[in-house]
């Protein structure tokens, strides 16, 4: 059976490559109709964040991620709670003789480094118990316990192996074991295991057929393999995933961009449609073929298929995300879009009985859902300084004859007659009474009234301003 797993680190906030990682295995799983299972890695007690598992879960919740296997239906699927488990297999892989206790201390590690480097040697952690006998080996432990050194355990590299795997994502993939830099640490002296040997443990107890995660992984899969083999265990597949870039730079996707948005949070906050958020991740280094952008999660999970998954960096764009989620915004139900809305113009202090008209007015426009304050400036705020463009429209022969015209026919409308029908047929009667038509008709009327050059549809826009406000802003052009 498929069973696939996302295990973050609460190390803080999701972000989007991990938000990938977590997307890929679930469409994965529901894809064949596996398991998606989600485990918190949380040995390393000095980089963990309060709130960091949280946080995640609740952000994979709002992306429309879930799960059939997490810490919050069964017991022990946080590392931290599973050191038991894990001292079993270290026991039993020091009582085969494949694992050993060394007391060499920090400082003595760090010198053996100095040496090597000195004779540009690659860094090799050095077994301190190399040609001793075993006498020897009995009088040097007991000395270090006696001075109180605790140990950790490392894992004994065999000589000559080679560690192969066919990666779903990169193909057939080989490494020897020399170059994994000597005996590594699989138990620290805080008695926890280490990312790579507990990794194995809970991938394997958990029944985990496929590991897809981030190709900044790829180094650690042979020691993952090595304790696989250790143990006795058949490992399952991998995938590594290529890295992201940020589009724009060309580099690697880094938290210091400031081009761009990473945490998930972040596109929750300024009211992001997560369909859009899920349907741009979806298309971070794996697409369905065709020219098609737009998907829904059915359709995803539907077409998912791992042998697309792009081989070459994903490029983070972030004027695609905000043109996908334009496009779902315009498509979604106003009610949708006014609830998510609400929050903003509350905080903006322009919720009132016009709202839900300026975000049906607005919807066509909005990127991310905050955006209708800035959009709703006219309506609440200074009129706005005009661009040199909209100046010259303005000193036009024919814009003083069109603002003029039209604002008699405004202030002559009957207050009752001031509805939205009614507002195309001024502005039409201004071209017969002026002979003035065309750009040079609507033009110079949209910039005294919105004092832009683009905007929604204009009569909306005048009804929804109110006589008396559009008759101020018309008079501003009046001499
Ligand atoms: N806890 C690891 C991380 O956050 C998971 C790595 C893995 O998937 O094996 O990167």
């Amino acid at each position: 059976k498929i069973r696939v797993r996302y295990a973050p680190s609460p190390t803080g906030l999701l972000h989007i490559g991990n938000a990938r990682t977590a997307l890929f295995n679930y469409l994965y799983a529901r894809h064949h109709g596996g398991d998606f299972i989600i485990r918190i890695e949380d040995t390393d007690r000095k980089r963990h964040v309060e709130d960091g598992e949280r946080s995640q879960l609740d952000n994979l919740r709002w992306l429309g991620i879930d799960w059939d296997e997490s810490p919050e239906t069964h017991e022990n699927y946080r590392q931290s709670e599973r050191l038991s488990l894990y001292q079993t297999y270290i026991d039993d892989l020091l009582a085969a003789g494949k694992a050993y206790k060394s007391y060499k201390t920090e400082e003595e590690i760090a010198l053996d480094r100095e040496r090597q480097e000195a004779k540009g040697l690659p860094p090799v952690y050095i077994s301190e118990y190399a040609g001793l006998t075993d006498e020897e080996i009995a009088d040097y432990i007991a000395k270090r316990e006696a001075d109180g050194i605790v140990p950790t355990v490392r894992i004994r590299v065999p000589e000559a192996s080679i560690y192969t795997w066919h990666d779903i994502v990169k193909g057939d993939i080989e490494f020897e074991g020399k170059n994994i830099g000597g005996d590594w640490v699989i138990q620290k002296r805080d008695g926890y295991p280490t990312y790579n040997f507990a990794v194995v443990v809970d991938d394997h107890d958990m029944q985990i057929s496929h590991v897809i995660r981030g190709d900044d992984h790829i180094a650690n899969t042979p020691k993952q393999l090595m304790i696989y083999e250790a143990l006795g265990w058949t490992a399952p597949e991998f995938g590594h995933m290529t890295l992201i870039i940020n589009s724009e730079t060309g580099k690697k996707l880094s938290k210091r961009d400031t081009n761009t948005l990473q945490f998930i949070e972040d596109y929750r906050k300024k009211g992001y449609l997560p369909e859009a958020v899920f349907n741009f991740i979806a298309l971070l280094g794996w697409n369905p073929g065709g020219e098609e952008e737009i998907f829904s999660q059915t359709q995803l999970v539907d077409l998912f298929d791992e042998k697309r998954l792009s081989k070459s960096p994903a490029a983070f764009d972030q004027k695609k995300l905000d043109w996908l989620d334009n496009d779902y915004i315009k498509n979604a139900d106003l009610n949708k879009i006014f609830d998510l809305a609400k929050p903003f113009l509350e905080a903006a202090n322009r919720l009132d009985e016009k709202s839900k008209h300026l975000v049906e007015l607005y919807q066509p426009q909005m990127k991310s859902v905050d955006e209708i304050v800035p959009l709703t400036d006219l309506f609440y705020a200074e009129f706005p300084a005009l661009s040199s463009a909209a100046k010259e429209v303005l000193e036009t022969e024919t814009a003083p004859i069109v603002i003029k015209a039209f604002k008699e026919k405004i202030e002559n409308l009957a207050d009752a007659d001031f509805v939205k029908d009614n507002i195309f047929p001024l502005i039409k009667a201004v071209q017969k009474e002026t002979g003035i038509k065309g750009k040079n008709l609507f033009m110079p009327i949209r910039i005294a009234v919105s004092g832009e050059m683009h905007g929604p549809e204009l009569p909306d826009t005048i009804f929804l301003l109110g006589k008396e406000k559009v008759v101020a802003h018309l008079a501003r052009f009046v001499k």
